[in-house]
């Protein structure tokens, strides 16, 4: 039976949400290195457990007009934001590819990333978790991919797949950590961390190299763009810090949307 696209549309939204509302608990707990299973939601202030019916995505926040139904204070502006972001980009997901595998590929790497911007501009902190977990699953997702079982050779096929995985996010990882030595050679001091590297493996595994070395250019492009703005402003100097994991995390799910028409159109001008 197929499912029709509105409606395929309409459930990935609701499951965005609800993936949002659990990625607003890890945001806020990884780079503390608190556990994302328990305690329960509490409130920040007066630490009473948040009931089931207050934490439904976005509405109840609005319901509540952003404040906590015991104590009155206020509840951040982040949580409903990010749900409502993971739950327009899950929908945008299945509008733009359809129902398939990659979709699901898209969604997780969409999922991890989101929560990775939010987490190095709030505490310059990638977790481990996020990162390396990240790439752990989009090595499994490609291999358990199910299209690949019909074919004969089913086995070398799929160790093939994990392989070729490896080998992107390693080239990735391998690019931005010369970038990095040459940095801190010229400059004496590190200019990225380790955890950008990781990111940037990450993404490689989802998307492949030559989607991983757009996202690289994009955010490259954007940290310059924007520090050369707040330099002009004068709200920044030379050695401000810049959440650069934040940068190249939006850029992988812009790749995911626009990066193969854009690689299409850089082909173009090579005959
Ligand atoms: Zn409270």
């Amino acid at each position: 039976m197929m499912i029709p696209e509105s409606v395929a549309v309409f459930f990935s939204c609701i499951v965005g949400l609800l993936c949002g509302s659990f990625l607003n608990v890890c945001i806020l707990r990884l780079p503390a290195g608190e556990s994302i299973l328990t305690p329960r939601s509490r409130c920040r202030h007066c630490r009473r457990a948040i009931p089931a019916f207050d934490n439904i995505p976005v509405l109840s926040w609005l319901i509540l007009r952003g404040r906590c139904r015991h104590c009155g204070q206020e509840i951040s502006r982040q949580y409903p934001l990010v749900e409502a972001a993971t739950g327009a980009l899950f929908a945008a997901c299945v509008w733009h590819t359809g129902l398939h595998w990659q979709t699901l590929l898209d969604a997780t790497m969409i999922f991890l990333l989101l929560g990775l911007a939010v987490m190095d501009a709030r505490t310059f902190l990638l977790p481990d978790a996020f990162t390396l977990g990240g790439l752990g699953a989009a090595i499994a997702l490609r291999v358990l991919q199910p299209s690949l079982s019909q074919r004969i050779s089913s086995l070398s096929q799929r160790i093939s797949v994990a392989e070729h995985t490896a080998l992107a996010a390693m080239a990735a990882a391998l690019l931005l950590l010369l970038t990095r030595w040459l940095y801190r050679w010229l400059r004496k001091h590190d200019g990225m961390g380790l955890g950008d590297v990781k990111l940037l493996a990450m993404i490689a595994a989802f998307l492949g190299l030559p989607l991983a070395l757009l996202t690289l250019f994009l955010a490259v492009l954007a940290a310059a763009g924007i520090s050369i703005a707040q330099l002009v402003r004068g709200r920044a100097h030379a050695k401000t810090m810049l959440p650069f994991g934040s940068f190249l995390a939006a850029s992988g799910i812009a790749a995911v949307f626009i990066g193969r028409p854009l690689l299409h159109w850089y082909a173009g001008f090579f005959p």
